[in-house]
């Protein structure tokens, strides 16, 4: 039989990197905390018109990056990206009505079918969230400043904020025809893409990398010329409380985003890598005031992001190998397996990690797995131990070996590890 492959676009996590994932996934659930922000979950499936409806029938997402399928009399899709999830779990839970201001931070995969390429999968992961009930512009000024302080806690050099402003109900549609309007005459010069979206979407003309869209937008109309009062206050607003706190950022007025949803404020964070190509946005983001009120419930303004994680990994090249245990426990002979295994039970209870060897494995294989699993003691019991009631104790960093009283041992080895500042993966729990 053929071998069987992971999905083109999807890739396994194993353990050397797992850890790393770990890391920048506690950093964001701190860091999120510390500003205020609750996990919630929704499920990986929803209904396919949520996202029709939402993220817009014109976006590449729903045009075809989609995984859907009919099921019995059911069309469900693999959730693309978390926001609508999370907009329909607020309005299906009746959320504004228990509290005025709703933070909710999640993460978990999504899945576009995509073209893959380095930092572009079809299944990949996000760390996003979303401000329910605060019109802003405090709280766009205030997600950016968490996301830099996140993007630099886990160390991606370079972070470059940039911002626009996508107006509210008129200006969009008033934007939508200054473009139209300047794109008309030059349409044979659009990509076979853009010439449709002149049609359906003309903002996304400004969001394509071929280089004749690009070429004919250079002199487009911005929106920024199109904002009205409010809008331009909105977005003035923004930028004086960024400067207040010291985040620098630029203005994009190409900067339109792919999903329909968004009004006034949008973002996207860059880090400065080569190890991405273009696809160096790690974050983006905006604001989504008539979502809500689109899905069923009442008016309320909103804002979300969604940070890329595989990209982040990639960005920030976390440090790697950590020891994968502490200790080792050597039983030499069948005897010595029983009291081997509660001798590391015992130091399990007291938060060292321990692989003990129950393979009965040669005392040369043995130091190989525990130098192989970073251990930096090793405990050895076997029979002569058994019969003197010690423990021989090996420190595989400075080399050294002794007996230990067996009644002390663990109480020794807890403070050694300690003192030697070994990684303690979980606390105690006593
Ligand atoms: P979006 O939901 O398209 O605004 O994307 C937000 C972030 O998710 C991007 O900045 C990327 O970091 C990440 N992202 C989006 N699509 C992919 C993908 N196909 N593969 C990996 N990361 C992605």
């Amino acid at each position: 039989m053929d071998p069987v492959r992971a999905v083109k676009g999807m890739y396994d996590v194993l353990p050397e990197d797992s850890i790393k994932w770990q890391r920048v996934e506690a950093a964001f659930a701190r860091t999120a905390a510390l500003y205020g922000f609750r996990e919630m979950r929704t499920p990986l499936l929803e209904p396919t018109r949520l996202f029709v409806r939402t993220v817009g029938e014109a976006t590449d997402i729903v045009e075809k990056e989609m995984y859907s399928f009919a099921h019995h009399d059911e069309e469900l899709t693999l959730r693309p990206e978390g926001t609508a999830g999370a907009a329909r779990a607020y309005v299906e839970h009746h959320v504004h009505a228990k509290e005025a201001v709703t933070r909710w931070y999640y993460l978990g995969p999504m899945f576009r079918a995509e073209k893959p390429q380095r930092g572009r999968y079809r299944q990949f992961s996000q760390a996003g969230g979303e401000i329910f009930g605060d019109p802003g512009p405090g709280c766009d000024a205030e997600m950016i400043d968490m996301l830099v302080g996140f993007l630099k806690a886990i160390g991606v050099p370079g972070v470059e904020v940039l911002v626009n402003s996508i107006g509210s109900g008129d200006t969009r549609q008033r934007f939508r025809d200054a473009l139209r309007a300047h794109f008309e005459p030059k349409k044979a010069l659009l990509s076979e893409d853009s010439q449709r979206r002149l049609e359906t979407n003309p903002l996304r003309i400004l969001d394509s990398k071929d280089p004749r869209d690009v070429d004919a937008s250079k002199d487009a109309p911005t929106i920024l010329e199109h904002l009205s009062a409010e809008d331009r206050a909105h977005f003035d607003g923004l930028r004086s409380l960024l400067d207040a706190l010291g985040i620098a950022h630029k203005v994009d007025t190409r900067l339109v985003r792919g999903l329909d949803y968004y009004t006034r404020t949008i973002f996207e964070i860059k880090g400065a890598t080569q190890k991405l190509g273009a696809g160096n946005t790690l974050v983006g983001g905006g604001r989504y005031d008539n979502m809500i009120a689109e899905l069923g419930g009442p008016s309320v303004p909103a804002i979300g992001f969604a940070a890329g994680l595989d990209r982040l990994l990639i960005a920030a090249e976390p440090a790697g190998a950590a020891a994968v245990v502490d200790a080792f426990v050597a039983p030499l002979g069948a005897a010595a397996m029983g009291p081997a295994l509660v001798l590391a039970r015992e130091l399990r209870d007291k938060g060292v990690s321990v692989e003990a060897d129950t393979r009965g494995a040669s005392l040369k294989a043995l130091l190989r797995r525990a130098n192989s699993l970073g251990a930096r003691l090793v405990l050895i019991l076997g029979e002569g131990e058994l019969g003197r009631g010690v423990v021989t104790l090996k420190d595989l960093a400075g080399h050294a070996q002794e007996e230990l009283p067996k009644d002390r041992a663990v109480a020794i080895v807890t403070d050694r590890l300690a003192a030697a500042g070994a990684v303690r993966r979980e606390e105690p729990s006593s």
